[in-house]
């Protein structure tokens, strides 16, 4: 049988340990840097299947590599598996969630994560059918939403031998997207001054509070003289305790986000001087607390290309009529806006009619974004600037259900996240192969890759010496 064979069956006959993996992922719905049984659950999956497992890698518990097969070339698949605090929600249409506050995957991670493993797990039985050389590796990233993980992997040299590698994610819609991301870093900024009454003796005290919002309007001005499509956004994590005590600790976490990376340093740097600005209104003193950093996606073209085709070969999604149903009922939940607008948009950049949708069944051909990105930013750009990647979406929820709602939750529990998992994985599973059998396709990848990176070497956004923010974690 041939190595593209082996990989669909593969993925069809374990259809049901596969989704069964990726419920129970959903159900502990774990949030960054706590996936313990998330992690756990999948490296033993993956040992049972052969594989070698390297727990615990780059200074996070939850982070492992998953190794099959020996020898040029190798090939990585990315996983993730962190939900989101406040998401939780039951399998049901309407809001209504599972654990009262608690956490869910309503950004699809726990499909995310499950697709990449059952790529590089029908990459090994290939191998093992075809007797090919080379390694296919599972990556377990943690932590994907605060943009530790593959970051800090990164840093560890984990990917320096990896010759190229692939990631997907959950969404409404299945395409190869050719964008970008944004380049980011997250700091927080802790301000120190001196507590006193604030009615009896409000002169002796001196005000950590004010500090943070001196740095906030201080930031608010900087923003009509930066570019366009730079994003800072903040929450202050500490405002003090009670109104009658000036208070003497206070602090504020900022994102600062730009289509590129030496665009979010220049504004990070001007960040920098009005904290410092704050300090000297307000005669305290500033602590930084660097979280984390990461790039803009470099998106790989002939990897994405490769994608594609996969893509049509694999073929459209088929939701049954009760993940129709259930889409529809949860559409009266969102304003019809939200739908509109990702029909509207579809129209205009695919030039696609989806007409009466609420489940995407179709493929869109990948299309050249307008400008220069926007926008979130992921933590798989800095794999990027390493080694050739490319990523993909395939539909896992209703049409108009935002990312990170309990929407996305339900659909990631149930058929409609299956069906888009299932179909990830098949196309992982080829391209993955392919990169790993066609030494003609490897190397245009990886000429793609020295272009890109020609002008510009990745400099890793975190300080060294800076250990991932495991003490920020419930307990440390
Ligand atoms: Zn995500």
């Amino acid at each position: 049988m041939s190595g593209e064979n082996v990989i669909m069956q593969v993925i069809d006959e374990n259809r049901e340990d596969l989704i069964d993996l990726s419920d129970r992922v959903w159900e502990y719905a774990e949030v960054g840097l706590q996936e313990h049984r998330s992690a756990e659950d999948q490296a033993r999956f993956l040992e049972e299947a052969g594989f070698e497992i390297d727990m615990g890698v780059a200074g996070m518990p939850t982070a492992f590599v998953a190794s099959y097969g020996s020898g040029k070339p190798v090939i990585g698949l990315m996983g993730e598996y962190d939900a989101l605090p406040g998401t939780s929600q039951k399998l049901v249409p309407d809001q209504d969630p599972l654990v009262k506050d608690g956490a869910g995957h309503s950004c699809g991670h726990n499909l995310l994560g499950v697709a990449s493993l059952a790529g590089a797990l029908a990459m090994a039985r290939a191998l093992d059918e075809t007797g090919a050389e080379g390694t296919v590796r599972y990556y377990g990233c943690p932590a994907e939403e605060t943009l530790v993980g593959k970051v800090f992997m990164v840093k560890e040299g984990l990917f320096d031998d990896v010759d190229a590698s692939l990631c997907w994610h959950p969404s409404g819609l299945t395409t190869v997207g050719l964008g970008s991301s944004s380049a980011m870093n997250s700091v927080k900024f802790r301000f120190f001054g001196r507590s006193s009454h604030a009615a009896g003796a409000p002169e002796m005290g001196r005000s950590a509070l004010d500090a943070v919002e001196l740095m906030n309007i201080g930031a608010n001005y900087l923003r009509e003289h930066v570019i366009e499509q730079a994003r800072i956004h903040y929450v202050i994590t500490n405002g003090g305790g009670e109104p009658n005590v000036v208070p003497p600790e206070a602090e504020v976490w900022y994102y600062v986000r730009a289509p590129e990376r030496r665009e979010v340093e220049e504004i990070y740097q001007r960040l920098l001087k009005i904290a410092e600005g704050a300090t000297l209104m307000t005669e305290t003193t500033m602590e930084l607390e660097f979280l984390s950093g990461c790039y803009n996606t470099l998106m790989n073209r002939p990897i994405a290309e490769m994608i594609w085709n996969n893509m049509e070969k694999v073929g459209p999604a088929e939701f049954s009529e009760e993940d129709e149903t259930f889409a529809r009922a949860m559409a009266e939940n969102f304003s019809a806006e939200q739908r509109d607008r990702v029909i509207r948009r579809v129209r205009e950049e695919h030039g696609v009619d989806l007409g009466d949708d609420y489940l995407h069944e179709g493929l869109l051909p990948p299309v050249e974004p307008k400008g220069r990105s926007g926008g979130g930013s992921t933590d798989v750009a800095d794999v990027s600037w390493v080694t050739p990647t490319a990523q993909f979406s395939t539909a896992c929820s209703p049409l108009g259900a935002t990312g990170h709602s309990w929407q996305v939750t339900a659909a990631s529990g149930m058929g409609i996240g299956h069906t888009g998992m299932l179909q990830a994985a098949k196309i992982l599973g080829l391209t993955g192969w392919q990169l790993l059998t066609d030494p003609d396709v490897l190397k245009k990848a990886q000429e793609a890759f020295e272009e890109d990176t020609r002008e510009e070497k990745y400099v890793s956004p975190i300080p060294d010496g800076t250990p991932p923010p495991l003490h920020q974690l419930p307990g440390h």
